[in-house]
């Protein structure tokens, strides 16, 4: 059974269930497709698509286009991709910039009411008008323009008689607020455009805030949930949700009826919540940006980045993201996660659904000269250890074998539990082997070492048990299949990359060692693995075959996580 969550959120949404005041609930995710989602969004998204499916609700996927900046396809893609990959499904995929016939009826409608007007101040008049913290703001002179003189510049502006900047539809609130979001506000600037939706309909622009709250009402929204900048929004949000009142106006949406999209118009409830962040990395869509700008990473899909198309490729699930984030739950407090609680989600997740294999990453030969030539056999290994419904598999053991050049030691430091010369050590599920000679070139560097297996200790045999004290993974030479290996390590290699002391940026912090590129040798259970599996490569951590790039003749794996937290102080 499911945990019962009891975070605040989906205690207000229990209680307005049970007092009636929804029949149903309606939630929305709304990123701006000016980038891709990162870690952080999954806190969004697994409150947004996760309260409404837990509550047996809807939720739409919007995408908050009111900025005609470049909406580029590619990123409203990936935003599908990335929410469908965590699990979800929209009840309808909207764009904000659907209802822009809506918010214009909606301005006129207010203009009549005497609630905006139509302001001839520039942007630095503006400012200078608005007052700070501790100053009231003043009234714009163009405040008390007659009802008829609003309207008849607002239609102007959207007939593109004015140039940009020259006015403004602004609301009519209150220039003495102690909220400065609540000064006489704009809801509309003039802004000559092509939109990516709209193309040139539109020389005017919905403000964020207008936009927002009106697109939460038209498509009835019940809880409208969002992070904690925008708290002081909120009594800007409910008085352009109050003073448009669309669920008293169907007349607003017949635009939309004649589109033919559904809409059921309500009185949102907006609710914030902290953001989601974690140390050692940045998650802003700017920054993100500026690192794939500058070529400092391999695009916002490089497997170092913290966008969910970055962590899957890197081998993240999204049983491991939805883990983290419900197990920080929902909270008003803005904190800062260690990375380490990330990445040991990861490793509790793995740990339980990746098979085992093994592979060599750091290959030296060894060669059983006890082992007749060309002998070769086959043996059978569980893939989990602690589950047994993960069934077994085979693998191939001869005469040659890999292992990993750090499990010999010519000389051992002290507690050596390893190879050494003329040493013992067990060779997983094959037996006990002893080294024998060291074969070195002559630059003196080991390039083989030759052994014996003792066939007493076998799997089966009377000897198996002997005790000995370490136990290494191998590959057979003969049958293992030569892959790279991309070891990741985290992108920045300080806690707070993101203070700008001393004159330095987050780029000064990017850690030097965070990719590095090996090649190995793995069996080949693992070679033949579709791309995105995962697996656990037995002493060496968590492994995915890479999405894009593996195939079982030519195997890529990129580490996921390392099997121990190496950044712990
Ligand atoms: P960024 O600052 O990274 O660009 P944003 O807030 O501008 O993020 P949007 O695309 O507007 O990004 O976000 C869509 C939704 O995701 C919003 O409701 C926003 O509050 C939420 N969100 C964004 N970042 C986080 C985060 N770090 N933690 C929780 N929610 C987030
Ligand atoms: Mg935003
Ligand atoms: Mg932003």
């Amino acid at each position: 059974a499911p945990e019962r969550r009891q975070d605040f959120i989906r205690q207000i949404v229990r209680d307005d269930l049970a007092s009636g005041k929804h029949a149903a609930i309606r939630t929305r995710f709304p990123p701006e497709p000016n980038g891709y989602l990162h870690i952080g969004h999954t806190r969004a998204i697994w409150t947004d698509f996760g309260i409404a499916q837990e509550f047996g609700g809807r939720c739409n996927l919007r995408l908050d286009d009111t900025n005609p900046a470049k909406e580029d396809p590619e990123y409203v893609r990936a935003i599908q991709d990335d929410v469908r990959w965590l699990g979800f499904e929209w009840a309808e995929l909207r764009h904000a910039s659907d209802y822009f016939e809506v918010f214009y009826l909606a301005a006129e409608k207010l203009i009549r009411q005497g609630d905006a007007f139509v302001c001839d101040l520039d942007a630095d008049e503006v400012r200078a008008y608005r007052g700070s913290l501790t100053e009231p703001g003043r009234e714009s002179p163009y405040r008390n323009r007659s009802v008829e003189e609003n309207l008849d510049l607002f239609r102007r502006m959207r007939a593109g008689e004015f140039p940009d900047g020259a006015r403004t539809l602004r609301a009519k609130i209150d220039m003495t607020s102690g909220n400065i979001n609540l000064r006489d506000p704009a809801l509309y600037r003039i802004k000559h455009v092509e939109h990516q939706n709209t193309g040139n309909d539109w020389p005017i622009y919905p403000m964020y805030d207008y936009a927002h709250s009106l697109s939460d009402s038209v498509e009835g929204i019940t809880h409208s949930l969002c992070t904690l900048e925008f708290e002081d929004h909120r009594p800007l949000y409910d008085w352009c949700v109050d003073k448009v009142d669309l669920p008293n106006h169907p007349e607003l949406i017949a635009p939309l009826v004649a589109k033919g999209l559904p809409f059921e118009a309500a009185k949102p409830r907006q609710i914030e919540f902290s953001r989601l962040n974690i140390n050692y990395t940045v998650m802003s869509k700017r920054k993100l940006m500026t690192l794939v700008d500058e070529g400092l990473v391999d695009g916002w899909g490089d497997p170092r980045m913290p966008t969910l198309q970055g962590i899957r490729r890197r081998g993240y699930t999204p049983e491991a993201l939805k883990l983290f984030v419900s197990r920080l739950g929902l909270s008003k407090q803005n904190s800062l996660i260690d990375f380490s609680v990330l990445e040991n989600t990861l490793r509790e997740d793995l740990d339980s659904r990746a098979p085992r294999r093994m592979a060599v990453l750091d290959p030296l030969k060894f060669v059983l000269t006890n082992l007749p030539e060309g002998h070769e056999e086959t043996l059978t290994f569980s893939n989990h250890p602690k589950d047994e419904s993960f069934g077994q598999r085979s693998v191939p053991f001869a005469r040659e074998l890999w292992i990993e050049r750090e499990d010999f030691a010519e000389v051992p430091p002290k507690g050596w539990k390893r190879l050494v010369p003329g040493g013992e050590v067990r060779l997983r599920g094959a037996g006990i082997v002893k080294c024998d000679e060291v074969v070195k070139n002559e630059a003196g560097e080991i390039v083989e070492l030759r052994g014996t297996l003792d066939l007493e200790s076998r799997p089966g045999m009377p000897g198996a048990d002997r005790k000995i004290k370490g136990t290494i993974h191998w590959v057979s030479a003969a049958h293992a299949v030569e892959a790279e290996v991309r070891l990741y390590d985290r992108l920045f290699t300080v806690p707070n990359p993101d203070t700008d002391e001393d004159g330095k940026t987050y780029r000064d912090y990017l850690n030097p060692d965070s990719r590095r590129s090996v090649r190995g040798y793995v069996e080949p259970a693992a070679a033949s693995a579709a791309p995105e599996q995962g697996f656990q490569f037995e002493r060496m951590g968590y492994f995915v075959a890479d999405r894009f790039d593996h195939r079982s003749d030519a195997p890529v794996f990129n580490r996921s996580v390392t099997l121990r937290d190496t950044w712990a102080a």
